[in-house]
């Protein structure tokens, strides 16, 4: 049986960030706060959590994690704490592109999921966007189409071909926000999937991305959407090639655990 291990594995820039930032603080002994997942992986969370990360309860330093939070909050919660501020640049560069394409006039549409919390902090930049997964019909002059970061490229150009087709107006503006991480990591997957009788996808269960992967690779085969090794208990008869992929919020050392256990069951690297 042999074993194909994406080369894009391990955290992103972003992830790694805010883990390291959160640790450093922990570890200096700062009683640091956050309102949810700071990244969403459970296990990295439990680690927090056991350096003594706490949740929904006061401490002195606000972690503002990194797909963002609306920006009446970050103000209001600087007005009783210390912040540090964990939004991925590029995730910021998609709030700041929003509302500014909002201010020049253009109708907003963001393919996105609208409760995702990117989606909830973008609406605080452009207040009036519209976020959906389904295509939109708007009659308006301008239109500028943005993306949630971590969205699918090819599902964006559908997204972006759709409604452009049931709207109406004059100027039409495509922005793909989309993460160059996640773009190649999908891509990966994709090629990965079609060459293996199975594959396991790691990674939060409610990871976006990682569902996403999950999803793109179920068109050309099998997958298990796994959270640690400790989900695969034998590999299914029949299995010559086995692949293994991750989401951006998936440590390293995880992944090569996932890859042991496949070898510890008969898998070849
Ligand atoms: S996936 Fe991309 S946008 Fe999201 S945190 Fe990582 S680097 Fe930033």
């Amino acid at each position: 049986m042999q074993i194909i291990v994406a080369k894009n594995i391990g955290f992103c820039f972003g992830v790694e960030n805010a883990v390291k930032t959160a640790k450093t603080l922990l570890e200096k002994g700062f009683k640091v706060f956050t309102d949810d997942d700071i990244v969403h992986n459970k296990l990295v969370m439990n680690e927090l959590k056991n350096l003594g990360l706490l949740i929904n309860q006061p401490g002195e330093i606000f972690l503002v994690r990194a797909h963002g939070l609306p920006k009446e909050k970050i103000q209001l919660m600087s007005e009783k704490y210390k912040i540090k501020d964990l939004t991925c640049r590029i995730v910021y560069n998609l709030f700041k592109k929003a509302e500014n394409l909002e201010k020049e006039g253009y109708k907003i549409i963001v393919f996105g999921k609208p409760d995702h919390p990117e989606m909830v902090a973008l609406k605080s930049y452009a207040k009036n966007s519209i976020i959906s997964l389904e295509p939109v019909s708007v009659n308006t002059k301008k239109i500028a189409i943005l993306s949630q970061t971590t969205m699918s490229e090819e599902e964006f150009k559908n997204f972006v071909e759709k409604t452009s087709e049931r709207s109406v107006y004059e100027e039409l503006l495509v922005e793909e926000t989309i993460c160059n991480i996640t773009i190649l990591r999908e891509k990966e997957t994709m090629e990965i999937a079609k060459k293996v009788d199975i594959l396991y996808v790691v990674g939060g269960k409610h990871s976006s991305n990682t569902k996403k992967l999950a999803r793109i690779a179920s068109k050309f085969t099998k997958v298990f959407h796994i959270e640690t090794e400790n989900e695969i208990d034998d590999i299914p008869s029949n299995v010559e090639k086995i692949g293994v992929v991750s989401g951006t919020s998936t440590p390293y050392d995880l992944v090569n655990k996932v890859v042991n256990r496949i070898k510890e069951l008969g898998g070849i690297q």
